[in-house]
């Protein structure tokens, strides 16, 4: 059977109406029978069957033995942060999300938890940061913003070496593309606001993991921390599941066309996407990611300026400027000044990220028509514009 059809046929029908929908069971409590005798509900926070639906399919996507949905992408992260003690250590990837550089940074290292970045798509240097007190190893691929690619098996093997947890930010490539699950790593995160709800309505996250016995002590930091996702949210990305197989498909084709007009243009000097075979990581994307390569694009102008990406960014039509990504409407947006001001900017140039960096969430919009609008915006940059206001140091990340 194949991928999409198991996620489909895995929809529960509800046991008690036979609802094909999954209901929203929109309550804090459930009647008892007698004191401690229930239906396997007792409160919300602990457990809801909405949301139990739900993680039961993510689960079941992600290949892990169990799933937790939170109320953000962040508040899943936080929750596997909190698997770690004071002293404990976290090998990272550098081109990481802003929001978790964040937490990482001013939250966890408060609490005596020390973070070392590298370049995880070199094996090499994540060996050499490697020490006894590793207790994770947190990696993004393809990663945010320059879709890097890291070889997962390989750093399953580095992190189980000194007996720490591999976790993977599933977010850019969802599991449509890549299970890491099946290729080593120990828990898997989501930020369920991206392709998995795939509407740009709502907050979500989820972690998967992969045996029962961090799955009991992720449901235990759920329900202890209480950052759930609430019956509503949860309907909606259970919702938005049901075509997730169909959205996938269709980001990557459109994905690959646009990022192959990209490179044809002069004003441009640089376009990541882990399909082009100019893509430092092409050969591995391919590998552990078979299906298919996503629907982000970044790349870098020839004239590698703050004011230049602006003039681009506010020059296109159908690319709406916002930050997110994986729904059905085209996005752009400039990384330095929206989605990563957390991290400063020498940090950010270190990690091979530039000052006109734009990154381009592909919509289900036709191909050809975002490449008409891409072209029109680019020959628009000829034309010089005011400088823009200058950048807020720290600004809402998303
Ligand atoms: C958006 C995002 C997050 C954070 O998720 P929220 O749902 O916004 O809290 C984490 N990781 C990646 C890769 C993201 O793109």
């Amino acid at each position: 059977m194949q991928a999409s059809t198991r996620l489909i046929q895995s929809f529960p029908v509800d046991e008690l109406t036979g609802a094909l929908a999954v209901p929203i069971y929109q309550t804090c409590t459930f009647v008892q029978e007698s004191p401690g005798v229930n239906k396997g509900f007792d409160y919300s926070r602990t457990a809801n069957p909405t949301r139990s639906a739900l993680e039961q399919l993510l689960a079941g996507l992600e290949h892990g033995h169990s799933a937790y949905a939170f109320a953000s992408g962040m508040a899943a992260i936080d929750a596997v942060l909190k698997l770690l003690s004071t002293g404990d250590q976290i090998v990272a990837i550098d081109d990481i999300y802003g929001g978790a550089f964040r937490l990482f940074e001013h939250v966890y290292r408060r609490f005596g938890i020390d973070i070392v970045y590298c370049d995880t798509a070199d094996l090499a240097q994540v060996q050499a940061a490697i020490t006894e007190r590793t207790k994770l190893v947190w990696l993004e691929t393809p990663s945010n913003p320059t879709l890097k690619i890291s070889d997962i098996a390989g750093l399953a093997e580095l992190a189980h070496a000194v007996g720490a947890w591999l976790c993977v930010d599933n977010t850019f490539a969802s599991p449509v593309l890549q299970q890491p699950i099946l290729l080593g790593a120990d828990l898997v995160v989501h930020s369920a606001t991206k392709y998995l709800g795939g509407h740009s309505d709502l907050i979500a996250g989820a972690v998967v993991a992969a045996t029962e016995e961090l799955g009991k002590q992720i449901q235990f930091i759920q329900n202890a921390s209480g950052a759930i996702l609430g019956p509503f949210d949860s309907f909606l990305v259970i919702r938005g599941l049901e075509t997730l197989h169909l959205r996938i498909a269709q980001h990557c084709r459109a994905a690959l066309q646009v990022a192959k007009f990209l490179q044809t243009r002069p004003e441009i000097s640089a376009v990541y996407y882990p399909g082009l075979e100019s893509h430092s990581g092409h050969a591995i994307a391919k590998k552990q990611q078979p299906d298919g390569f996503g629907g982000i694009i970044a790349f870098v102008l020839n004239d590698d300026t703050v004011e230049a990406a602006t003039q681009l960014a506010t020059s296109l039509n159908y690319f709406k400027l916002a930050v997110s990504l994986g729904g059905g409407k085209s996005l752009v947006c400039h990384s330095a000044s929206m989605t990563h001001t957390a991290i400063p900017a020498e940090t950010r140039r270190a990690a091979g990220f530039a000052d006109s960096l734009l990154r381009l969430s592909i919509g289900l919009e036709a191909a050809d028509d975002l490449i008409a609008d891409l072209a029109q915006a680019l020959d628009s940059l000829a034309v010089p514009v005011a400088a823009p206001a200058a950048l807020e140091p720290e600004s809402v990340l998303a």
